[in-house]
């Protein structure tokens, strides 16, 4: 349930109505929006009645119900306005929002050896991508195919954040590493496998770098805006919706089917940015261009392209990884001009 107070509500009101919904064993959250403050009630509702929260405060504008079992991520819990994620780089801050330039987040699947974490960093920085990503804990479908460096690959991701100055985005797989890739990571990256590792996500929740939520590779959207929950519920409202592609029937020519329709589902939804994985989304890099280009098109706030030095020796997920030369192409002949029609380049 929502509370929307008039504009001008005094503080001493809406604190007032705080402790009155605690006393009632409800979480108010507060919100405050660019227009008015709302407060967000979360907890057992069923049973109330709007117009008795309306008798309150003669300031309350508005009482809704919000009928998803999704609130914090709801649309509705921030009266229609979009959230902005700020991530704090060595290049100044970068917003992930509906309102602001799309973001591109680029770099090898896996970080592999110092050399080619740097040369991607700068590659992909000089084509104009804001975010490094790259894997140091792999989730792999064979226990015998490459499972990342670990600890050792944070630290060269730490180089190559020196030495480009861009944001770094990796990803937790285990609690057990959660302190340690949120030391040095600017957006903490919760993948497909793990979407429903409910102790993960409220880990991920309770400490404050920014999430990159991926999709499920078998989610329906309520699931995923139910995982989104969980990291909001447990304080940390800072979190990125990102689409990789769902399985369906066909495998034969594509590794997944990326679901684009789930940009203005989202945008109805929820006020959490989105972004758009194409690499993961397709599994091979002839068709990434496109998608990418689509997915601005469509609306996305960010995207997440796979970029290798050598993709014919990567050791994962080659098949799907632009060169750098293909990446600098696309950043500079074919993504602006899409961006540009929507309003969304910088
Ligand atoms: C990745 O980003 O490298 C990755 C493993 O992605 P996903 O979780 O979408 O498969
Ligand atoms: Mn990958």
């Amino acid at each position: 349930m929502i509370v929307v107070m008039k504009i001008g509500t005094p503080e001493a009101e809406v604190a007032r109505l705080n402790e009155e919904f605690r006393t009632w064993g409800l979480t108010p959250e507060k919100i405050v929006g660019k227009h008015k403050t709302v407060l967000g009630l979360v907890g057992d509702t069923v049973d109330l009645d709007p117009l008795q929260l309306q008798d309150l405060s003669p300031w309350v504008e508005q009482v809704l119900r919000v009928e998803k079992p999704f609130k914090r991520v709801s649309r509705t819990f921030r009266q229609g306005e979009a959230s902005e994620v700020m991530v704090a780089t060595p290049d100044g801050p970068v917003t992930f929002s509906e309102t602001s330039p799309v973001v591109v987040v680029a770099g090898p699947c896996s970080v592999e050896d110092e050399s080619m974490i740097i040369e991607t960093a700068l590659r992909v920085k000089a084509a104009g991508a804001q975010f490094l990503r790259g894997g140091a804990y792999k989730p792999r479908t064979s226990p015998y195919a490459f499972q990342g460096h670990g600890e050792s690959a944070l630290d060269l991701l730490v180089a190559a954040r020196e030495a480009s100055g861009l944001g770094i985005i990796t990803e937790v797989m285990d609690t057990a590493d959660l302190d340690r890739i949120s030391a040095i990571a600017d957006v903490v990256q919760v993948g497909a496998r793990n979407m429903q590792n409910f102790s993960l996500l409220k880990k991920v929740g309770s400490q404050d770098k920014p999430v990159l939520l991926k999709r499920g590779m078998s989610a329906t959207i309520e699931e995923w805006l139910m995982a989104a929950e969980y990291i909001l519920a447990a304080g940390n409202s800072n979190v990125i919706l990102c689409e990789r592609g769902i399985r369906t029937f066909d495998r034969q020519y594509a590794r997944n089917t990326l679901d684009l329709s789930v940009i203005p589902v989202l945008r109805a939804l929820t006020h959490l940015p989105i972004m758009i994985d194409p690499s993961h989304g397709t599994g091979k890099a002839e068709y990434v261009p496109s998608m990418a280009m689509a997915a601005i098109a469509a609306g996305t706030d960010s995207l997440m392209i796979e970029v290798h030095p050598n993709p014919a020796k990567a050791l994962s997920d080659g098949p799907q990884s632009l060169t750098p030369e293909r990446f600098d192409r696309l950043m500079r002949e074919e993504l602006p001009p899409i961006g540009q029609a929507v309003g969304r380049w910088k």
